[in-house]
């Protein structure tokens, strides 16, 4: 302020001075100086503000053409208030700036998010989606927004949650992309905000619907598997308490009785075994578990299994590779052989053969068969023959002290050896169960490996 009053009074003095030099050149000496001194100090002062106001202009012109962020104008006071208009504008700019990038990370947080977010408007049209809405409504970008979300989602359930305007809790219903085949459940719940807005959060559910129903149908198998030999239990036991039985009798029913506790006494084995297959952590990389010993244990115990289960025994022949050692836990790789080749014993008649092969794969790998010539089973169950409970004859598995959970026992040690179980079978001929162990979890002998043996080896033997 300062400056612009010096600056006007110094216009003023050099107009005064210019009146005084310009009589003092151009008029005679005895003419009068003051006069035309102070006439030329008041033409400077209007010069000034005729400067004043055109630096005025050009300032507001400044202001007007937006382009306040580069450039500075002017200079004095209108320099000045030209600098702190510009420095004003950056601030302003800067928090602009940040406030939309934090806008952009908030959308790509709610686009990244696994859940489907869905911004309506009061009249519940769409103002925003993210990538999972699109994929769990079918939505399209531009062409749906806007567009009344109820017009796209037709689904019943849903337009009478939408219908009754009762948003407390959640809706069940199905996902675009539901098919029979591969069902699609999603929960999608409404939270209305601001001034008649509505978000609408959708969540995929169908794993925990699935875990739910499995974990409802494991329950109901269990109790079903285990009230059986219960109840045939009670009965006896009611008989022994109530009838006097004649010795030959009562050993006959205590013998009964042994079959049935037997039979739970497997169950809950194999029940504890799934259970520390799921529970536990993966078998050790590093531990090397040699497969021959393995193979000759268990081939023991099949052919007890068989001689027990069958007047005239299979012939068994087994083909092991020595000295192929597997990285994991011997006693899951044990329960895993003993599975198949108790299987294969169980559901192959008297007389017929089964053949065991452990052998080394070019690729590294090792590969577990168990070949038999049994009762087959129907390309329409092999898909599902791993699953807990699933059994292709009910009664020829109870007879055989089967207890629905061998496969399961199977498939669980073969996934944690990162090996692979398929099962090739033709119904009236037999069926072939395979395990493939990767080279990762293989060791291999040092020398290439000799041919395996073949050793048939007859249960009766
Ligand atoms: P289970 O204790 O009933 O044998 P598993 O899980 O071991 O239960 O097998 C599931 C079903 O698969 C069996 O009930 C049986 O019907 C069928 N199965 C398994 N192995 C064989 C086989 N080698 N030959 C024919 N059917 C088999």
């Amino acid at each position: 302020m300062l400056g612009r009053l010096f600056s006007f009074a110094l216009f003023q003095v050099v107009g005064a001075a210019f009146g005084w030099w310009f009589c003092r050149s151009f008029m005679p000496v005895s003419a009068p100086t003051l006069a035309p001194m102070l006439l030329s100090a008041l033409v400077s002062s209007y010069f000034w503000q005729v400067l004043d106001v055109a630096l005025g202009m050009r300032v507001l012109r400044w202001l007007s053409s937006g382009d306040t962020l580069q450039t500075q104008v002017g200079f004095g006071l209108w320099g000045e208030i030209s600098d702190r208009v510009r420095r004003l504008a950056r601030s302003r700019e800067r928090a602009v700036q940040q406030r939309d990038g934090r806008f952009q990370d908030f959308l790509a947080a709610m686009q990244a998010s696994p859940n489907g977010v869905v911004l309506l408007d009061d009249d519940l049209r769409i103002e925003w989606f993210n990538q999972s809405a699109q994929s769990h409504f079918g939505l399209e970008g531009t062409r749906d927004l806007f567009q009344h979300f109820g017009n796209l989602v037709r689904d019943p359930g849903f337009a009478a949650y939408l219908a009754t305007g009762d948003f407390k809790s959640d809706v069940l219903m199905p996902g675009r992309a539901s098919t029979a085949a591969k069902p699609v459940r999603l929960s999608v719940h409404m939270h209305p905000y601001g001034d008649g807005r509505r978000l609408l959060l959708s969540r995929d559910v169908t794993a925990v619907e699935q875990a739910e129903a499995m974990r409802r149908d494991f329950v109901a198998n269990v109790s079903h598997e285990i009230r059986t030999p219960l109840t045939v239990l009670s009965g006896f036991v009611e008989t022994l308490q109530s009838l006097s039985l004649t010795e030959q009798e009562r050993v006959r029913y205590l013998d009964l009785m042994a079959q049935q506790a037997e039979r739970m006494q497997s169950l809950v084995s194999d029940l504890l075994t799934l259970s520390r297959l799921e529970g536990s952590p993966l078998p050790s990389a590093q531990e090397w578990v040699p497969m021959a010993p393995l193979f000759e244990h268990c081939r023991q115990e099949v052919t007890e299994l068989s001689r027990v289960l069958w007047g005239q025994p299979q012939q068994l022949y087994f083909e092991i590779a020595p000295d192929i050692a597997v990285a994991g836990s011997s006693t899951e790789l044990h329960s895993a052989m003993l599975n198949l080749i108790g299987n294969a014993v169980r559901y192959t008649p008297e007389g017929k053969n089964i053949y065991v092969r452990w052998q080394a794969q070019a690729d590294g790998g090792a590969v577990f068969a168990v070949r038999d010539e049994g009762v087959g089973i129907a390309p329409e169950h092999i898909p599902r023959l791993t699953e807990r409970f699933y059994r292709v004859d009910r009664s020829r598995s109870r007879e055989t002290g089967g207890t629905g959970l061998g496969l399961a026992i199977v498939k669980h040690v073969s996934q944690r050896h990162g090996a692979e179980l398929s099962i090739a079978s033709t119904p009236g001929q037999g069926s072939t169960f395979t395990v493939r162990f990767p080279a990762s979890r293989v060791r291999l002998p040092a020398e290439p490996v000799s041919a395996p043996t073949s050793v048939p080896v007859s249960a009766a033997a």
